[in-house]
């Protein structure tokens, strides 16, 4: 059976998926400015007789067609960038890039895929429809390197039916993965105020125009965007962590700046959110005799899981792995570009559980203490051969 030829092989490329995620750990590199780790992907490519070719600039794209006969397309993904963080780990594949590591486990997903890849390779003869193997860069920084390597016609020639990808979670135990079908992730956007008045000695209010009171009404008025026109079915955030007034307990300053970030999970919704967060802080601004310039960076839009399609996949997942270790996600407000994927094609982005309490590796994403328990890749290469192999239909 396939499911168990897959186990054995998974058991069997075991070491080598670690030695990979060590040497990507070890060696992290910046969002666009993955360079040596795209070469270390081409070599193993390479090495499994596949096929490449390059898109927005570091990303690598390969086929893997099946030696039975079918139209079938799926697509797997994997991201490869590191953030800017200082690893505080203690471990022999520590960052050897001061000053850049792998906190997001990107590492974990790129040799994850490479071992998947690896499976499927050996298992050419018993498959029929075609996998494609989506190395992308820059998940960590806009525009995002997955909306990039769509323009650049990733999912086109061949059109996959279906996209699938896996992120660490460290709230769940390794051997665990995690599913949501529908809405998952939010989309997020950026905010960048400038509030505009006119500074002065601080026991003369009537002679300025002081900004500080105007950001406290505009910070306070903003809130009720989420709080009185959001749907309370659907989940909007809007923070504000950046409130700059550089005055001094008698100066009043000529401006206030603020920056903060809007998430939701409806894009009519979301276009709508911008035009009321802008026109009631400029309409405050201006009644209090001040100005204000509301500036919208838009980051990635909410990510999708496929209803069909995640059902179908977490059905495969209780199989390979047994329904205990299969769990339910919540929605999370945090945004991935995988987004755009969800975006433009039937979707599933699951989790696979990296924790282990007992040795300690409890740390969340986008920290310097972040690791995983490897022993995530005893499934993680399998379940995704399985259930791509599943999803094309045999
Ligand atoms: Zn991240
Ligand atoms: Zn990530």
């Amino acid at each position: 059976m396939i499911k168990q030829q897959i186990q054995e092989l998974s058991n069997k490329i075991f070491d080598d998926v670690v030695a990979n995620r060590r040497h990507l750990h070890s060696h992290p590199e910046l969002s666009f400015h993955e360079l040596q780790t795209s070469v270390f992907v081409a070599n193993k490519l390479e090495e499994l007789g596949l096929e490449y070719h390059k898109m927005a600039d570091t990303g690598l794209v390969a086929l893997i067609k099946g030696d039975k006969p079918s139209n079938n397309v799926i697509a797997l993904r994997a991201d490869m960038d590191a953030l800017p963080i200082t690893e505080a780990n203690d471990v022999p594949y520590k960052s050897q890039n001061v000053g850049v590591m792998h906190a997001c486990g990107h590492d974990v997903h790129t040799s994850s895929l490479l071992g998947t890849a690896r499976i499927l390779t050996e298992l050419k003869s018993q498959f029929a429809g075609t996998i494609k193997l989506i190395f992308q860069p820059a998940e960590e920084k806009l525009p995002g390197g997955a909306s990039i390597m769509i323009k650049e016609g990733v999912l086109e020639n061949p059109k996959p039916q279906a996209v699938f990808g896996q992120h660490v979670m460290p709230l769940i135990d390794a051997g665990k993965v995690g599913f949501r079908a529908g809405k998952y992730m939010a989309s997020t956007d950026e905010l960048y105020v400038t509030v505009k008045g006119r500074g002065g000695h601080g026991a003369q209010p009537q002679q300025n125009i002081d900004p500080v009171i105007i950001t406290a009404h505009i910070l306070t008025a903003l809130q009720q965007v989420v709080s009185r026109f959001a749907d309370p079915k659907s989940p909007s955030v809007l923070s504000f962590g950046k409130v700059i007034a550089n005055g001094a307990t008698n100066v009043i300053p000529n401006e206030v700046y603020l920056e903060g970030t809007f998430r939701t999970l409806d894009e009519k919704w979301r276009e709508e959110a911008h035009k009321r967060m802008k026109k009631m802080a400029e309409g405050i601004a201006e009644s209090m005799g001040g100005s204000c310039e509301f500036t919208i960076m838009r980051g990635y839009p909410f990510l999708i899981n496929e209803e069909k399609l995640t059902a179908a996949t977490r059905g495969y997942a209780e199989d390979y792995l047994g329904k205990e270790n299969v769990l339910d996600l919540d929605i999370w407000m945090a945004a991935e570009d995988f987004a755009y994927y969800s975006q433009a094609a039937a979707s599933c982005f699951y989790r696979l559980g990296t924790r282990n309490e007992s040795r300690g590796i409890t740390s969340s994403v986008h920290t310097p203490t972040f690791d995983i328990e490897e022993d995530a890749f005893k499934i993680s290469t399998g379940l995704m051969a399985y259930l791509a192999i599943k999803q094309l239909g045999n």
